[in-house]
């Protein structure tokens, strides 16, 4: 497991984790080119609401691409820069980016449809599983998330912003 930390480590209770490939970002066939990022969600101003709401927010991220060398760590890492920057000039913070650099031969407890990621980040920040929500947009996506324990749901093609906001603005979590 590769873990990116973009800000220090403090106890955060409501975690969005994220994926990446097909949910946060678009599969244009350029995952890895920071050149060529495309976001799926065009209200990015829901990622300002988080950081007002004191919600963490953290990428989980499969990346077989790095275990089979198609690219290198410092280019993924490029690609999560600029989505940093980006989230940052809309007034958002993320957190970090955990990502699984193995193949699924390796049989590791990091890639998913394990829970390895989601458990270790919300372990990291002591948050509270069920206040947290996964949005990823693949079946080893909410298999991570329910045997994890943290609640999911399937990002639309358009985007995700409404299902977050409805869920950041219920204060009885
Ligand atoms: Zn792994």
């Amino acid at each position: 497991m590769i873990i990116q930390l973009y800000s220090k480590i403090q106890p955060i209770s409501r975690i969005l984790f994220l994926d990446r490939d097909n949910t946060l970002i678009k599969d244009n066939g350029y995952f890895n080119d920071p050149k060529k990022i495309v976001y799926t969600e065009k209200n990015m101003s829901i990622f300002k609401i988080l950081n007002d709401k004191n919600i963490g927010l953290t990428i989980i991220s499969n990346q077989s691409s790095i275990g089979l060398n198609m690219y290198k760590i410092d280019t993924v890492m490029q690609v999560h820069k600029k989505i940093k920057e980006k989230i940052e000039s809309v007034g958002g913070n993320l957190h970090s980016v955990f990502i699984c650099p193995h193949l699924r031969i390796d049989n590791c407890f990091c890639r998913k449809p394990n829970p390895g990621m989601l458990l270790t980040a919300v372990n990291l920040y002591n948050a509270q599983k069920k206040h947290c929500l996964f949005i990823g947009d693949k079946i080893s996506d909410e298999l991570s998330a329910v045997t994890a324990g943290v609640p999911f749901k399937y990002a639309k093609r358009s985007g995700y912003s409404d299902m977050i906001l409805e869920w950041a603005m219920n204060d009885n979590h």
